[in-house]
């Protein structure tokens, strides 16, 4: 796999990096894992200072991550500069709260003596990130990771080298110790073999099913822990009372933002049948107003994607889609431009059988049905194979927390865009993945939680009775 950056909208070759040698791949084992051991001891408020001047570090140099970002995989430039404060937003939230979520648990038992449970880092950690959110998804692992103590080799996508390189640099250049984090231009089976080293103890992946299936399995073989953050086709259900001019104004952001390249992108637009004309109406009214160009510019409204070879795999689907049926409502025209633009589009008239239906389009593609109750759009909902996200509009916000608690994924929004912050766990269910990042749960995902039960004098009265001994 070659490491590279094209830039999406220039299709120019920026630049291209070298695969890691084996020399690479002992010598970032070696420092992660020595650090480890070192890190067993060192005070956790240490680790908090440090984290606080990554932050601030990445808050400094904004505009500079954002034009990499931008330039890596094609991301509006006021998105890219939101994605960098987000990650030190992150990065301050830890810093701030993980040392008091990090403190042992009192349990209360039977057993003689105190019984607590300490929460302790595991070891070093394998992180294989996606180029969607190409700071992001690193922050997601490393703020809480860094906290807890377990050190981390970074696998970031290949079309988005130079972000994967300049989040390194920021964490060297905040004072982070040596083996913090180390970024290495890895080919898919030097993944494996990193994860086969006794020194990993993890494993954190971003991306597709596929991905996500292949590290799993590699993982299982090893034993190791995982946590996998994969696809989604979020629902945007808009029920029958729903407030249709806030509808409106967040529909085509919910499905635009980042170019529809986001997992929790709305997908799925579930409609009740009293306001689907207008919805429709309003989303094409919406979607022909976005300005294509320069994705440093200000006046731009929507990026390229992010490869040539992103958009012809969108274009497939949506020519397969409508193959098998669909219709095309706007959009699916060729853009005269020389960036990887595609047009947005609505596809109405999706039947079960066509295999849009099932499959995740990643990219400004909105597939819209019509439902006549609130129960069929729970069960058009749930009739997915993933379970990540969703967004419920109601007039009655009461109703809308009803039907969000019955749609089966693992974060649900009422009245609103889905949003991601430190304080709020993020993940999915079904093969949108499992375990959580962000949040205390993210916190906890490779800590080992540790019983330790102590007391002065042993009673011999707690033993099961097979185990007393007899004469
Ligand atoms: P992807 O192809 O799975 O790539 C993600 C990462 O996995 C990249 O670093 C990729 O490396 C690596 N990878 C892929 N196949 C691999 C394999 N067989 N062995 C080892 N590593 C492998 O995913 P993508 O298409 O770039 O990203 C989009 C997908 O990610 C969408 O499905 C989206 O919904 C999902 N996503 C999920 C979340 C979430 O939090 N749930 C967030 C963002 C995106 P290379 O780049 O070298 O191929």
């Amino acid at each position: 796999m070659a490491y590279q950056t094209i830039n999406p909208y220039t299709n120019e070759v920026v630049k291209t990096y070298p695969n890691a040698t084996d020399t690479e791949i002992k010598s970032a084992l070696e420092v992660t894992g020595n650090l480890y051991e070192t890190m067993k001891t060192q005070k956790i408020e240490d680790r908090a200072v440090i984290l606080h001047r990554i932050a601030d570090q990445l808050r400094a140099n904004e505009d500079e991550l954002a034009k990499i970002a931008t330039t890596d995989m094609g991301k509006l430039f006021r998105e890219s500069k939101g994605e960098v404060e987000l990650c030190a937003l992150i990065a301050d939230y830890f810093a701030d709260h993980a040392g008091k979520m990090l403190q042992p648990t009192e349990l209360k038992s039977q057993a003689t003596g105190h019984a607590y449970v300490e929460k302790q880092a595991t070891g070093v950690l394998m992180m294989v990130e996606p180029w969607n959110f190409p700071y992001y998804q690193i922050m997601r692992v490393f703020a809480p990771n860094f906290m807890v103590g377990n050190p981390m080799i970074l696998k970031g996508a290949s079309n988005t080298p130079g972000s994967s390189e300049a989040f390194e640099k920021m964490v060297q250049q905040a004072g982070a110790p040596e083996g913090s984090l180390v970024n290495l231009w890895l080919s898919y089976d030097q993944i494996g073999q990193i994860i086969a080293d006794k020194r990993v103890q993890g494993v954190a992946l971003t991306g597709s099913e596929r991905g996500g299936r292949a590290v799993a399995v590699e993982a299982a073989q090893n034993l190791k822990k995982t946590s996998m953050e994969l696809g989604g086709m979020d629902a945007f259900v808009v029920l029958d009372d729903a407030n249709m001019a806030d509808v409106t104004d967040i529909a085509w952001r919910a499905r635009l933002y980042n170019d529809g390249q986001v997992c929790t992108s709305s997908k799925r637009f579930i409609v009740m049948d009293n306001v689907y004309d207008e919805f429709l109406k309003q989303l094409k009214t919406n979607f022909s107003r976005v300005k294509m160009g320069d994705p440093m510019a200000n006046e731009t409204s929507l990026a390229p994607m992010n490869t040539k070879r992103a958009k012809a795999k969108l274009q497939d689907q949506v020519d397969d889609a409508v193959k098998n049926g669909a219709h095309v409502y706007y959009g699916n025209e060729p853009v005269d431009l020389p960036g990887q633009f595609f047009m947005p589009t609505i596809l109405t008239d999706i039947t079960p059988d066509n295999p849009a239906y099932r499959t995740e389009m990643f990219g400004p593609v909105a597939q819209v049905y019509k439902v006549s109750s609130e129960a069929e759009a729970i069960k058009l909902a749930n009739d997915s194979e993933f379970g990540l996200g969703g967004i419920v509009f109601s007039g009655d916000t009461k109703r809308g927390e009803r039907v969000a608690s019955q749609i089966e994924t693992g974060m649900v929004f009422v009245n609103n865009f889905m949003t991601s912050l430190p304080e709020l766990p993020f993940g999915g269910i079904k093969k949108s993945g499992y375990g959580r990042e962000m949040s205390e749960l993210g916190l906890m995902a490779f800590v080992n939680e540790k019983l330790i039960v102590a007391t002065d004098k042993p009673n011999l009265n707690n033993l099961a009775g097979g185990l007393v001994a007899t004469d």
